[in-house]
């Protein structure tokens, strides 16, 4: 078999406060290549602290994350960033995208602040934003995308440092149900091709597509 994409053991994340705040309790999960894994659960119970914990951007409190086989919660924080740069993707349910970029200015800017050489960023951002579906669109500025396409150029700068695991917060809250569609039928050819993606959701639409589904109360995760 090969190593699973993600494995978390007993991970429990505390907040500072009086008492502190444990918004992940012993949290054991294992994650392998190409699953699709819905995070479902109510607000404040700690799915985005999941979701950071899982991009490298929180560090747990105590417990064990191995991603591709890396420990990495014994890593320095250089060694973090270049493991977040190099192997995984964030959607977040707003675009973010720069209104006066076009985009493929805003595909290119992402590894701006990366390690990456700064040759064939052009012909990257490209590549990406073809598995998107969206080369046609590439001198457009955001403004004259429709919402769906805007999440499209979103995903294909998360996928510009050809990530093995894309991390997604309410990646269709902002969307229709038929851009909802288009961006679900990306992600089942994304994991095609051997992407693993971890989705918050609160839509029955996009948890129903999900492989498996898992249920946050209060810091604890159960699979359903
Ligand atoms: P969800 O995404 O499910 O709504 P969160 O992961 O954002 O939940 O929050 C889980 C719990 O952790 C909540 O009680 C929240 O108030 C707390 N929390 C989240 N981030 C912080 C922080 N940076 N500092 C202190 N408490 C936090
Ligand atoms: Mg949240």
């Amino acid at each position: 078999m090969p190593e699973p994409v993600i494995v978390l053991d007993d991970l429990t994340k505390e907040f500072p406060a009086d008492p502190p705040v444990r918004a992940l309790s012993a949290i054991n999960l294992r994650v392998e290549k190409s699953d699709y894994v819905a995070v479902i659960g109510p607000s404040g119970s700690g799915k985005s602290t999941l979701l950071n914990t899982l991009g490298l951007l929180d560090r747990p409190t105590s417990g064990g994350y191995r991603l591709d086989g890396i420990e990495t919660t014994a890593l320095n924080d250089g060694a973090r960033t270049t493991i977040r740069g190099s192997r995984i993707g964030f959607v977040f349910q707003s675009f973010h995208l720069l209104p006066h970029r076009s985009v493929l200015e805003n595909v290119m800017l992402a590894e701006v602040y990366g390690a990456a050489p700064r040759a064939g960023r052009r012909e990257r951002a490209m590549r990406a934003l073809e598995r998107v579906r969206l080369p046609h669109r590439v001198d457009f500025p955001p403004g004259r995308l429709s919402g769906g396409e805007r999440q499209r150029a979103a995903i294909a700068r998360a996928l510009l440092g050809e990530p093995s695991l894309l991390l997604c917060d309410e990646p269709t809250g902002n969307l229709d149900s038929q851009n909802t569609g288009a961006v679900l039928d990306l992600f089942d050819e994304l994991r095609a091709q051997g992407m693993t993606i971890v989705v918050i959701t609160h839509e029955s639409e996009v948890s129903d597509r999900a492989g498996r589904r898992v249920r946050i109360t209060d810091g604890v995760l159960t699979e359903e």
